[in-house]
């Protein structure tokens, strides 16, 4: 079995991208939990499921069937790929990053009874992982909720212009930008003031929990230290 590492923080503070490379050194899964709301998000939007609709969305997110498919090793930097079965396997990949799909996941995610039914697909997905050599967990609730018990816990975070400034290159990068920075800063608010004021797992350091500030330091940087500690 292999470590498991759970590393929270807000959007664009660079989670995916430093959970992605730390992975990779251990030779461990990634757990990209905020793929899991998106695609529940998405699914609900397919089978005509309103965001608000907590009863509805939970019932759905029980039966969410959700594969994560690693990039082939030749290409190392490519995002893994989310497949959810519904019931045909249709790869989200693409379509969960878009802003409408993000605000949906963002909804979805602040009700008590979504994030309850969802407890189990991160569990059983991180278990699997750890026997097969280790996860990297990355989310908002990872420390504090869902893997309250690892010793590996990060707390990643930025300024808001530096986390924006990503995020939007990002959008960029996959061709679904069709905002402003200053729109995605704009969103990027709405959705950290809704993700750290709601009752149910708001954002939140844990309190063991290393805090990394990514505002002036590269990933490379980040990713060393986070190996550092967790090989400590
Ligand atoms: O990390 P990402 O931006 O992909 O997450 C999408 C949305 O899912 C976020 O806006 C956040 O509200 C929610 N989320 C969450 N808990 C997690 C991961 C994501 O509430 N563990």
């Amino acid at each position: 079995a292999g470590p498991l590492i759970a590393i929270d923080g807000p959007a664009g503070a660079g989670k995916t991208t430093v959970a992605r490379a730390v992975a990779r050194e251990l030779g461990a899964a990634l757990l990209d939990t905020g793929a899991i709301y998106r695609s529940l998000a998405w699914l609900a939007r397919e089978r005509g499921v309103d965001w608000g609709d907590e009863p509805a969305l939970a019932t759905l997110a029980e039966s969410l069937r959700i594969e994560f498919v690693p990039a082939p090793a030749s290409e190392p930097d490519s995002p893994q790929r989310v497949l959810v079965r519904a019931p045909e396997s249709a790869d989200v990949t693409a379509v969960i990053r878009t802003p409408e799909v993000s605000e949906g996941a963002s909804r979805v995610s602040s009700l008590p009874a979504v994030r309850g039914a969802l407890l189990g697909i991160q569990r059983a997905i991180a278990a699997k992982a750890v026997e097969a050599g280790g996860c990297v967990a990355e989310g908002r609730d990872m420390g504090t909720v869902v893997f309250p018990n690892t010793p590996h816990k990060f707390f990643l975070t930025a300024s808001s212009g530096a986390r924006a400034d990503r995020r939007y290159r990002e959008l960029v990068a996959k061709g679904v930008a069709e905002t402003s920075v200053g729109e995605v800063e704009a969103q990027m608010r709405v959705r950290d003031q809704r993700d750290s004021s709601r009752d149910s797992a708001p954002l939140r350091q844990a309190d063991d929990a290393t805090l990394v500030d990514s505002s002036e330091m590269g990933v490379e940087q980040v990713v060393t230290h986070i190996l550092a500690a967790v090989r400590a």
